[in-house]
């Protein structure tokens, strides 16, 4: 078969969710809550079932949600974007994602990607034809940064675009403004597009501020910024996310988009546009997780793991060596088979083999789910 991805295999969290069921170990691997959504938000997607709402949606999606997606970014992040031109509802980031590269990576352009990165962007720049270029954050003792004079030589006359994604996955740590401001120097001047991975932008703690590329007024005119309500809201199983991009890439962007899903499911997105008028549910998200963060960090405290910081997402990294000298994805596998907890080997979030002796879990779980991983973890 002349196949276009011959060297993609089954995801990382795929793998490490079916072990995790295997071994009957707790599963800190993929990122998902064990725990429900908010029931008015289910019953005003039941409601809207009901009210008939079940038919194709307008292909840029439901114009109450586009509405509240761009009122929420405007007081957010203080950029107005034009619901009718400039937000386009996704199946979830990962299609934004995919059909922000597809619109606008030609073959043979080059993108630059900041590794560990999650692992949707290198399949969709190939299937675009594009080359990636990665760049490997820095990681020292205060945790990962991303080292702007690299992603500045890394820009050729053939870069076509720069992915970030911040608040970061696996990483968990987050960009400032001062990192924005370093990416809006490297792009001065070119006609190098951004791509913004926002989905986890409500899960900043410890009283920071996520900095949204829309909040930036020169990156976000060639950015397209991309979120997900399933972090958001817990239903990462909806997949329903959001482009905002200006008007003409979103003109670009909806070419693909028409003919890659055309629309996204209609009832989940008028209980969406519902839910979204009370800001509470997303703007306590922070306090939320971060109680979880500093649930599962003090237990891990007095354990032979080595936290890094935990700036942002529901990921916490940490170093072992004190336990092991196993690379990630065999350590990952036996942590889940001996001590029944799963992980995720950050080494999968590389293109080139990368080995840092660091493990990602997810704390996006019950309290009792995170104390009975706690006790097998501390006992290594
Ligand atoms: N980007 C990042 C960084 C993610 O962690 C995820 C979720 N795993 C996605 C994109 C995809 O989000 P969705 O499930 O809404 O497609
Ligand atoms: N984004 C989730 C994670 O990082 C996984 C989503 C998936 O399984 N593709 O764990």
């Amino acid at each position: 078969l002349r196949t276009r991805l011959p060297h993609v295999g089954t995801t990382v969290f795929t793998q490490m969710s079916q072990l995790a069921v295997e071994h009957g170990a707790v599963n800190l691997g993929q990122g998902f809550p064990d725990f429900g959504c908010d029931p008015r938000l289910v019953g005003l997607v039941d409601e809207a079932m009901r009210a008939g709402h079940n038919q194709y949606p307008p292909m840029t999606g439901v114009p109450a949600l586009r509405e509240a997606i761009a009122a929420k970014i405007a007081a957010l992040y203080g950029r107005r974007y034009d619901a009718a031109a400039e937000i386009t509802v996704t199946s979830g980031a990962s299609q934004a994602i995919q059909s922000a590269i597809l619109c606008s990576v030609h073959p043979g352009d080059e993108v630059i990607v900041i590794e560990p990165a999650y692992d949707c962007y290198l399949p969709a720049i190939a299937l675009a034809g594009g080359v990636p270029v990665p760049v490997a954050m820095h990681v020292g003792e205060r945790g990962y940064s991303v080292p702007w004079n690299r992603v500045g030589a890394a820009v050729t006359p053939r870069t076509r675009m720069i992915i970030v994604n911040s608040p970061h996955n696996p990483t968990g740590s987050i960009l400032r403004a001062a990192d924005l401001e370093q990416l809006a120097a490297i792009v001065a001047g070119t006609d190098i597009l951004i791509l913004s991975d926002e989905v986890y932008e409500h899960m900043v703690f410890d009283g920071e501020q996520h900095a949204s590329v829309a909040r930036h007024p020169v990156l976000a005119e060639r950015a397209f910024v991309v979120s997900s309500f399933g972090k958001t809201y817990h239903v990462t199983g909806w997949k329903v996310g959001y482009v905002a991009a200006p008007a003409a890439m979103s003109v670009e962007f909806r070419k693909v988009h028409q003919y890659n899903v055309f629309t996204v499911n209609t009832p989940m997105q008028h209980g969406i546009a519902g839910y979204m008028a009370d800001p509470a549910p997303y703007l306590e998200l922070p306090a939320f997780y971060q109680k979880k963060r500093d649930l599962f960090r003090a237990g891990l405290a007095g354990s032979r793991f080595e936290l890094l910081p935990a700036d942002g997402t529901y990921f916490q990294c940490v170093r072992y060596s004190a336990i092991s000298d196993l690379p990630e994805a065999e350590f990952a596998k036996w942590l889940t088979r001996e001590a029944k907890v799963a992980a995720i080997p950050v080494s999968a979030f590389y293109s080139r083999p990368t080995e840092s002796g660091i493990v990602r879990f997810c704390f996006a779980k019950k309290d009792e789910t995170l104390l009975a991983a706690l006790e097998s973890l501390q006992r290594l």
